[in-house]
């Protein structure tokens, strides 16, 4: 076999309020798994994620999760910078996780532009939906506006729990970001 000839190395960030599921949407995405008991660790975790985009292109993604930052709403520079592409996640079952998504966006924008000036892709996850749909995301539409007005790429409900649109949403970030280099 034919060694690929594009490599690509993407920061890839996941952000959000407390509890939405960040820490198990990269667990299911990478490890495959879901667990009840994720710890909230302090600190930074990283886990690497490696994808045979295709025959000639294969994409590793380095997801950078937070643990205890995220109950004040924001990042440092320090943290967000050099990343490509960022997925903001909220809980479907808990409103006030939406209206902070405004806020995340707000934050990683003024904070981090790709070295060519313009924001980086970010895609929303509304996540938990295993639990049922809340009444934002069953308008399909007012979502859409949402992403629109916010610029988000695109919108996914996901479940990590039942592994529901995950892989569409990184698939729909990772697309993104080749097409703005
Ligand atoms: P984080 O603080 O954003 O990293 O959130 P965690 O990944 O720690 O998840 C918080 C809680 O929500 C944990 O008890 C998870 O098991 C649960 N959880 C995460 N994702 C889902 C999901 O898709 N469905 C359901 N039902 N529970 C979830
Ligand atoms: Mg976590």
């Amino acid at each position: 076999m034919q060694a690929p000839h594009k490599e690509h190395l993407y920061k890839l960030l996941v952000i959000g309020d407390l509890g939405v599921g960040k820490t198990s949407i990269i667990k299911r995405y990478v490890h495959q798994n879901f667990s009840s008991h994720y710890r909230a660790t302090i600190g930074v975790d990283f886990a690497l994620k490696v994808l045979h985009w295709d025959p000639e292109t294969v994409v590793r993604l380095q997801l950078w999760d937070i643990a205890g930052q995220e109950r004040f709403g924001n990042m440092t520079r320090v943290y967000y910078r050099e990343a490509m592409g960022a997925f903001i996640v909220f809980d479907v079952t808990r409103p006030a996780t939406f209206e902070a998504v405004a806020k995340w966006k707000n934050d990683l924008d003024s904070k981090l532009t790709l070295p060519n000036g313009k924001p980086v892709s970010v895609v929303l996850l509304a996540n938990k939906c295993d639990q049922g749909k809340d009444v934002l995301v069953n308008n399909g539409l007012k979502m859409d506006q949402f992403c629109k007005e916010h610029g988000f790429v695109g919108w996914f409900e996901t479940s990590a729990k039942e592994n529901i649109n995950i892989d569409e949403a990184s698939r729909c970030l990772v697309k993104h970001i080749l097409a703005n280099e």
